[in-house]
C-alpha cells in the first residue's frame, strides 16, 4: 500500500473502490489520490485524512473503478448510426462502403468522431481503439473529447475512400508514425482491415512494416460467414490461417471479432500470443455469429470488448457490451454461470488494457497507473440494492449512471456532461446526415436506405 501524498492534485473520497487487479481487490470507502495525471495513492479513506488537494470529489454512493477500454471501433461511422439496418455483413458493407465514398472525408470523420467519443466517454470509456480513414483527423477528435486513443494507418487492397493508391498508401503510413511517435495521450498500431480486403502480398508488406517499426497490428479477423466464403475464394483457406501465413500474427495481434474459429485455430492464436476484442453487439445484428468465447478463454488468450462502428453496432455503449457479452456467452453455451459478471468487468477494464499492449499503464487502478477512471452513481431506482457491484454494473447499471470520468487525470466528464464543448461538431453532423438522407432517398437512390 503506498501512503497517501499530503498533497495531490485531485482526491476522490467515500466511493466504493473496485479496482480491478488480479485479486479483484475493493476498498468499501474508499479514496484516490491524483497527480500529474496519475494514480498517486489509493486505499481506505480514513488513510486520506491529511491530503490536501486542489480537487476534492466526494463520491459517497458512487462506484469507483477503471474507465472501459473500447478495443473495437470506428468511432467515425456515427455518420452512418441506423442507415443500414436489419441484413447481414456483406449487405451492410454495400451499403455503407457506398456512403462512405460520397461524404467520407477530414472535415465529416472529424466531427463523426468527436460525436462517437463524447458518447463513449459519457458512457465511462477512457481509452478507445479506432480504425479508420483519415485518421489525423480522428486524433484531433479525440484530443478535443479528452478519451485516450490507439489510431493508426489503415491498409485496404484498393484505393478506398481515402484515394490512396497502394504505394502511397505506405507512405502515409510510414509518415503517420513518424509524426505521431511520443504523442501525448496517443498510441499507434497498423490497422489492416482484413483479409479479405487485402491479398497475401499486401498482408505480408504489412506484417514487415510492423516489425520493422515495432508496432503491433490491429484487424478483423473471422467476424462472418460471408467473411469466411470470401477468403476461402480469395486465399484458398480461413481468415486466421492466412494472416499467420502472412505473418500477421505476431504477440500483441488485436484481433477484432474472433467469431469463426476451429479448435486447432484457436490453439494457434494462443501459440501465437494475440488477442480478441469481442463484439458481441455487432456480431448479433449483423447475424455474424457468437464467438467461443468459453473455448476461447480456456486457451488462455487475453480477451477484451469492443462496441465496434455505430453504424453496426448501433451505439457505442459498453454496458450494453457487456450485458449481450453475458447473455450470448450463456446461450451459446447453456451454462449460466460459464462467465460471471466480475470476469466481464474485468474485460472490459484489465482485459481491454491488456490486449490493446497497455496493460501496464491502465486498466487497473493501482498507484502509478494512468488516472482513467469513472464513478458511477448507485442512487438510481434500478441499481437499488447492489448486492454484488460486479451484477450490478453488467446486468442492471447503464450508461447513465456513469456521474465523473477522469482520463489520464483529466475529468472530461463532469456530473454527466462532457466538458468539452461539441456543438459546432453537433451542427456539422446533422448536416452531413441531412446530405446522406437526401442521397439515400428517392428512385435514384446511390445506395438503398430502410425508410
Ligand atoms: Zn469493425
Amino acid at each position: 500500500m503506498t501512503e497517501f501524498p499530503v498533497r495531490a492534485d485531485t482526491l476522490i473520497t467515500n466511493a466504493r473502490i473496485l479496482t480491478m487487479d488480479a485479486e479483484f481487490t475493493e476498498f468499501a470507502e474508499g479514496a484516490l489520490a491524483i497527480t500529474g495525471g496519475r494514480i498517486t495513492a489509493l486505499g481506505p479513506v480514513t488513510d486520506a485524512a491529511r491530503t490536501q488537494a486542489d480537487e476534492v470529489v466526494d463520491a459517497a454512493g458512487s462506484l469507483l473503478l477503471p474507465g472501459f477500454v473500447n478495443t473495437h471501433c470506428h468511432a467515425a461511422m456515427v455518420l452512418f448510426r441506423g442507415l443500414a439496418d436489419d441484413r447481414p455483413l456483406d449487405g451492410f458493407l454495400k451499403a455503407v462502403w457506398a456512403a462512405e465514398a460520397a461524404h467520407v472525408t477530414p472535415d465529416t470523420v472529424r466531427a463523426g468522431a468527436t460525436l462517437g467519443l463524447a458518447e463513449m466517454a459519457l458512457g465511462g470509456v477512457t481509452h478507445v481503439v479506432d480504425m479508420y480513414f483519415h485518421p489525423d483527423a480522428t486524433i484531433e477528435a479525440a484530443g478535443k473529447v479528452g478519451v485516450g486513443l490507439t489510431s493508426g494507418p489503415v491498409f485496404i487492397g484498393f484505393d478506398g475512400i481515402d484515394h490512396l493508391p497502394w504505394p502511397e498508401r505506405l507512405r502515409f503510413a510510414e509518415d503517420f508514425v513518424a509524426r505521431h511517435r511520443g504523442t501525448e495521450g496517443l498510441e499507434l498500431m497498423l490497422m489492416p482491415h482484413s483479409a479479405y480486403t487485402l491479398d497475401a502480398e499486401k498482408l505480408r508488406e504489412v506484417a514487415a512494416m510492423a516489425g520493422r517499426l515495432g508496432l503491433p497490428v490491429h484487424i478483423h479477423a473471422a467476424e462472418a460467414p460471408s467473411e469466411m466464403r470470401l477468403v476461402a475464394d480469395q486465399h484458398g483457406t480461413t481468415p486466421a490461417r492466412i494472416l499467420d501465413t502472412c505473418g500477421i500474427l505476431q504477440p500483441g495481434t488485436l484481433l477484432a471479432h474472433a467469431v469463426h474459429l476451429d479448435d486447432a485455430e484457436i490453439a494457434l492464436l494462443a501459440e501465437r500470443g494475440v488477442t480478441v476484442a469481442h463484439c458481441p453487439l455487432s456480431n448479433a445484428k449483423l447475424a455474424s455469429g457468437m464467438a467461443r468465447l468459453k473455448a476461447l478463454r480456456a486457451a488462455g488468450l487475453t480477451l477484451s470488448l469492443g462496441t465496434d462502428g455505430a453504424s453496426s453496432g448501433n451505439d457505442l455503449d459498453m454496458f450494453k457490451t457487456m450485458r449481450q457479452t453475458a447473455y450470448l456467452a450463456i446461450l451459446a453455451t447453456g451454462e449460466p454461470d460459464v462467465l460471471p459478471a466480475r470476469d466481464i468487468v474485468a474485460m472490459a477494464t484489465r482485459g481491454g488494457a491488456a490486449a490493446a499492449g497497455l496493460g501496464a499503464r491502465k486498466g487497473v487502478l493501482a498507484p502509478g497507473m494512468d488516472a482513467d477512471l469513472m464513478l458511477v452513481d448507485l442512487a438510481a431506482p434500478h441499481l437499488i440494492p447492489a448486492y454484488d457491484p460486479y451484477s450490478t454494473l453488467v446486468y442492471a447499471a447503464g450508461r447513465e449512471d456513469v456521474r465523473d470520468v477522469f482520463a489520464r487525470g483529466r475529468r472530461i466528464v463532469a456530473s454527466r456532461r462532457l466538458v468539452a464543448g461539441i456543438s459546432d461538431e453537433i451542427a456539422a453532423v446533422r448536416a452531413v446526415a441531412a446530405r446522406i438522407a437526401e442521397n439515400a432517398v428517392g428512385k435514384q437512390a446511390k445506395y438503398p436506405i430502410r425508410q
